[in-house]
């Protein structure tokens, strides 16, 4: 890449680099990176493109760019609140004889059953931390499913995907691999199975979801005492803090710790107008009963009906 732009900067107008964010969460992309010369070597003008910045990780972000100091670099921000997407918090008590897997699994058949029109195109992502995890949750759900991650075969990825936009399979599960550039238009449910690695992951994830702006359940399933691990380096402390802070959290509304670390400027169900309520704003909507039902272990005639639906969807 920086070879690439050394020998063609004379043609070149623009750099544009989109899912900037990734300087910031991903190993995997930082060499890239790295590799790109600074403005002092390759003076072009340069765009970095991003929905999940926070601000409070900007200063990191310019140093890890090689950009020009502010206000050298300008910053253009938008408000990232998503007024369709329903925040919901399940937390197994200690020592719960139930797994997060088990909860998440009858979590997807109950969101299936009562909130997903699979003939209409609606489809749910299940994000999981580990590829191990992905696979434990692929045999408990089964038919209705299927798979992603970054060590499967190319080949593999694209018959996954097709399954899941085709509705063969409307749960798509999936690491962090599938985060960027999904934009499939009816994603209407998200589960996120454990803690996200961060605000970034889990707002990215969350995304995915009602970009037909209808209400979208983003849940999260986590042991109570889960977390992601202290450290005193200037990312945990920006962004992965206030995503334990975001599951900490039994009293604000979900969208409190979200809007403090994506915006800089707090926003609650009750401060945006048209505001789909997560569960602390409203604890008796329809996600939020689903929720307590998954929790619970509750699947009452949910078996049946179900399968029954699986049987349509294949005949079809
Ligand atoms: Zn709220």
């Amino acid at each position: 890449m920086g070879s690439y732009l050394q020998e063609n900067k004379r043609y070149i107008g623009r750099a544009v680099f989109d899912e900037a964010q990734q300087l910031l969460v991903s190993n995997k992309f930082r060499p890239a990176f790295n590799a790109i010369p600074d403005t002092y070597e390759i003076p072009i003008p340069r765009l970095y493109v991003s929905a999940t910045l926070p601000p409070a990780l900007m200063d990191l972000f310019i140093k890890l760019a090689k950009l020009p100091p502010l206000p050298r670099t300008k910053i253009i921000r938008a408000p990232t609140n998503r007024l369709e997407h329903s925040y919901q918090l399940m937390l197994l008590p200690p020592k719960s004889k139930r797994t997060v897997q088990a909860v998440v699994s009858l979590l997807a058949r109950l969101v299936q059953q009562e909130l997903l029109h699979i003939d209409m195109g609606d489809r749910g992502i299940i994000f999981v931390r580990t590829m191990n995890m992905a696979n434990e949750l692929l045999e408990v759900l089964g038919l209705c499913s299927t798979i992603y991650y970054s060590k499967m075969e190319v080949s593999e990825k694209m018959e996954s995907v097709q399954a899941w936009r085709d509705g063969q399979t409307p749960w798509m599960i999936a690491t962090t691999a599938f985060i960027q550039g999904v934009d499939y238009p009816r994603v209407q449910s998200i589960i996120f199975a454990d803690l996200p690695y961060g605000m970034i992951d889990f707002v990215q994830g969350a995304g995915r979801g009602g970009r037909t702006c209808s209400p979208t359940s983003i849940y999260l399933v986590a042991n109570q005492d889960s977390g992601l691990m202290e450290s005193d380096s200037e990312a945990f402390v920006k962004c992965y803090k206030p995503m334990n802070c975001w599951k900490n959290n039994q009293r604000l509304c979900r969208r409190y710790h979200i809007s403090e670390c994506m915006d800089g400027d707090i926003q609650t169900c009750h401060s945006l107008k048209d505001a789909v309520k997560c569960d602390i704003c409203c604890p008796d909507s329809i996600y939020t009963r689903l929720g307590k039902q998954a929790l619970s272990g509750d699947d009452g005639l949910l078996k049946h009906q179900v399968w029954s639906n699986l049987l349509l969807i294949t005949m079809a």
